[in-house]
């Protein structure tokens, strides 16, 4: 009001605009799980020393029906809010631990792990724990080779809960995992407190790695600290071999990155024991136009 009324009338129809498209994306996300138009994708995790696949982080894609694959940064957000999360989150705990408990007849003795995104307002829904339970009973996988990945968002309130709830979790046997660390509240007191098993380095500090020495000194930071609390560690985002090679010199055991593979199709990853990310390649490709 105070910029007078040419603005007002400039300005509201965009605003306007937004806020239809929202809608619209908010109605049809509504439909997207009944209707089948929700499919995960899986990211191998690699041990970077060897070059075996230890696992596989599952990451939801929407095919809407007239514009494409959705990618999950510009959905996931309108689920949150909507809370249709909940059920959404609940079918990705469901399929993806189905899909790993298949894994286990073809993979590797040890077993292949399947990560699985919870985002806040899933995490904090009463449900989460009896998801989480009944997708380990449903699926028949042992709870240690389920990974569930929050991210330093969760601490910003409620920290009474988000404990309770983070050790009911640790009591079904799962691995917690800390996702886009460094990037989220400063506070670091919650690592000691909280039964946090991997810490995962935020892909904005593994951008070229081998060249920049901030990225170099904060990474190497990190990993000291995840060393000295005892948590496995993995590198997100790893695009070069430059970047492969310091993260390795650094001791970091574990990566992800579109150097190592793609996100793709479950019928597509197929975790035969001793598979390097080299013979990969062919494969990564096929999953690789997401956004
Ligand atoms: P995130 O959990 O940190 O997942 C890693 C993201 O980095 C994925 O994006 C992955 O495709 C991308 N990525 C992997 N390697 C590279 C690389 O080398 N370079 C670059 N630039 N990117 C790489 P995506 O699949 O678009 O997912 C984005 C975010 O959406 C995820 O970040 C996660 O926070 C969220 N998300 C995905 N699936 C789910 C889900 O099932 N539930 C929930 N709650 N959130 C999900
Ligand atoms: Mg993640
Ligand atoms: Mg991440
Ligand atoms: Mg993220």
């Amino acid at each position: 009001k105070n910029t007078g009324k040419g603005r007002y009338a400039t300005f509201q129809p965009h605003h306007h605009a937004v806020q239809v498209e929202r809608e619209r994306l908010q109605v049809d996300l509504e439909q997207a799980l009944d209707a089948e138009q929700l499919v995960l994708h899986y990211q191998p995790l690699v041990d970077l020393a060897s070059g075996r696949v230890t696992g596989y982080e599952a990451l939801l894609r929407w095919q809407h029906p007239h514009r494409g694959l959705v990618s999950p940064a510009d959905f996931i957000p309108l689920a949150e809010s909507s809370g249709i999360i909940v059920p959404i989150g609940r079918w990705v705990l469901r399929e993806a631990t189905q899909q790993a408990a298949g894994w286990q007849h073809s993979g590797p003795p040890d077993g292949v792990h399947v990560s699985v995104n919870v985002s806040v307002r899933q995490f904090r829904h009463p449900d989460l724990v009896r998801d989480v339970a009944d997708a380990l009973r449903r699926s028949g996988l042992p709870g240690h080779l389920l990974t569930l990945e929050i991210t330093e968002s969760l601490f910003a309130t409620d920290i009474a809960d988000v404990t309770s709830t983070l050790e009911r979790l640790k009591d079904l046997g799962v691995r917690l995992a800390l996702d886009d660390f460094g990037t989220g509240y400063s506070s670091l007191s919650y690592l000691r407190h909280f039964p946090f098993d991997t810490l995962k380095i935020d892909k904005s500090f593994i951008e070229g790695i081998d060249v920049n020495r901030q990225n170099q000194a904060v990474a190497g930071a990190i990993v000291t600290l995840g060393q000295t609390l005892d948590l496995s560690l993995v590198a997100e985002g790893i695009e070069t071999s430059g970047e492969l090679r310091s993260l390795e010199a650094l001791g970091v055991q574990l990566g992800q990155g579109f150097h190592l593979g793609r996100p793709g199709p479950a019928a597509l990853v197929c975790p035969s024991p001793g598979i390097r990310p080299a013979d990969r390649r062919d494969l990564g490709s096929v999953g690789a136009p997401l956004r």
